[in-house]
């Protein structure tokens, strides 16, 4: 198994509509396997293979408190009831939550990574990731049907503690033990103060950065980027004042 490249809005794939899969072989299971991994890492809930790059109609799920992590090969929604609203994240929009309108209960169907059939009725989060994750593979991103017309937010900002939640990504945190300010700090002056995840193998910074510009420029509104300087490591040590934070908009 291995981590793959977490694809960020404005990545063309996540546009595509993933085919079908005919055979479910090897492939798709190392696909499927790798997908979990990927998502594990993110503390992921679910994800869809083309946010990984692969056009292919697989989706892996991992529900909080749920031991092991499921795989759903060409799952399809036969059936939903009820409408609620919901605030919701996506791992490749890493920062941001909006709120989108849900079903309450949803009726899907699906191949397990032996190819057998299985169907489940379902509310709560299995509903509104089963939903989330359907939409991704025909190539529909939740930023399509915010309910406050274009409008994110900075992902956490309504989550209670504790509660399970679609994109709780952990951040490491950078300090520089350096004095110069010039020089490029060498590895042992770079103390990693809190890491969950390693964020770059998940994402590429660049194209995180690309994401938010282009968030801006499609017309969302976002949380002022203010917080990227106002948002520092507190500590004690006067060198760790001001480390880098890579991913500014995520607070916990
Ligand atoms: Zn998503």
């Amino acid at each position: 198994m291995s981590i793959r490249r977490i694809r960020v809005f404005p990545d063309p794939i996540l546009r595509k509509k993933c085919r079908v899969v005919r055979r479910v072989d090897d492939k798709i299971r190392e696909l499927a396997y790798d997908m979990i991994e990927t998502m594990d890492a993110a503390s992921g809930v679910g994800l869809a293979a083309n946010q990984v790059g692969a056009l292919q109609r697989v989706v892996t799920l991992h529900l909080p408190g749920d031991e092991d992590a499921i795989i759903l090969i060409n799952p399809e929604i036969r059936d939903t009831e009820g409408e609620r609203e919901i605030i919701e994240g996506c791992l490749s929009f890493p920062g941001y939550e909006g709120m989108v309108k849900r079903s309450v209960s949803v009726k899907a169907r699906w191949l397990d990574e032996n190819g057998s059939k299985m169907k489940v009725t379902t509310e709560d989060l299995f509903a509104q990731v089963l939903e989330h994750e359907v939409y991704h593979l025909n190539g529909i991103l939740y930023i399509d049907h915010l309910l406050e017309h274009e409008k994110l937010d900075a992902a956490g900002t309504h989550v209670e503690e504790g509660e399970p939640h679609m994109h709780d990504i952990e951040v490491e945190v950078h300090a520089d033990h350096s004095d110069d300010d010039e020089v490029e700090p060498q590895e042992s002056d770079i103390e990693v103060v809190h890491t969950t995840i390693k964020f770059n193998d998940l994402y590429s910074e660049s194209l995180v950065d690309q994401m938010h510009y282009d968030l801006r420029k499609a017309g969302y509104a976002l949380p002022p980027s203010e917080s990227k300087a106002g948002d520092r490591v507190e500590s004690d040590d006067p060198h760790l004042d001001g480390g880098v934070i890579l991913d500014p908009e995520h607070k916990h």
